[in-house]
């Protein structure tokens, strides 16, 4: 049922952080990998990693805001593994600036990366998916596309976006036995979280966690084999929370 031998995933920002736990956990379970990112050095490291566990793995340099790349991207991939069967919208940034202050090409940049890229590259695989009737959307979301979040509205507002993006394309594409789902990270190490250790912040994340710690990136590796695989072919337009239950308390 988890098996993924010749289904074909692209990740992106799948060079560090959650987007590499990912890649690595859907190439373990069998899948070729395609890492579309930016940074040469990250893509180059993530790739070697990944040929380390025997996967059929290739890195693509791909800035997600550049709208006019996104179709060669995944053409590119096409060619070399195989048309997409498990598109991964993972590439994120956060910038903080509260509304009051907040430049106007910041709030466009991250609006752009988390949100409007997810859906001109689910745009486009979901056109190449549902003509083979088969398919898999998974989207990165976060705890603030429930909560508000007052020292970055736009990253907020970008994730809440994308859970209703979620539901919405699940919804459209479900006729051609596409699923699109969410997952949720709470609290993971990565570049991203990784300034937060050093502040007082740090202790009350752990103390609201009732796992008592930061998840890992291959823990969200397990929730995207789920949602890639048979195993989730009845579940769409779902939100899976991977946060040691910060959610719930
Ligand atoms: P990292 O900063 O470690 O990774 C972010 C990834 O996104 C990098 O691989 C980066 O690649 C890529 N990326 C950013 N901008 C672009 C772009 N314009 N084009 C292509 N790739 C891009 O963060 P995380 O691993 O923590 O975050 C991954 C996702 O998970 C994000 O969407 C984030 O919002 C979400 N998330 C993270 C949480 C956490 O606790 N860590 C909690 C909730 C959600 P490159 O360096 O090559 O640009």
């Amino acid at each position: 049922m988890f098996d993924l031998t010749g289904r074909v995933a692209a990740v992106t920002g799948g060079n560090g952080g959650i987007g590499k736990g990912i890649a690595l956990g859907l190439a373990e379970a069998g899948a070729a990998v395609a890492i579309l990112a930016r940074n040469e050095s990250k893509n180059l490291a993530a790739l070697a990693e990944l040929r380390s566990i025997n996967a059929n793995a290739i890195a693509l340099r791909l800035d997600v805001n550049q709208r006019t790349a996104l179709q060669s991207a995944l053409d590119e991939v096409a060619v070399k593994l195989g048309p997409v069967d498990i598109l991964v919208n993972n590439a994120g940034i956060a910038i903080p600036g509260g509304g009051l202050r907040l430049a106007a090409e910041d709030w466009d940049r991250v609006l752009e990366t988390n949100l409007n890229s997810c859906f001109f590259l689910s745009q486009i695989a979901a056109r190449s998916m549902a003509a083979r009737k088969s398919g898999k959307i998974i989207n990165i979301a976060s705890e603030y596309s429930r909560f508000g979040n007052p020292i970055a509205p736009s990253y907020a507002a970008s994730k809440g976006g994308l859970i209703q993006l979620t539901k919405s394309m699940a919804i459209e594409l479900a006729a051609d036995n596409i699923q699109v789902n969410a997952i949720v990270p709470g609290w993971i190490e990565s570049d991203m979280t990784a300034p937060i250790k050093s502040r007082p912040f740090y202790n009350e994340i752990l103390m609201r966690t009732p796992a008592g710690r930061f998840g890992t990136p291959a823990e969200c590796g397990g929730a995207a084999i789920f949602l890639a695989s048979h195993a989730s072919d009845f579940i769409t337009g779902a939100t899976i929370f991977v946060d040691g239950g910060y959610a719930i308390r």
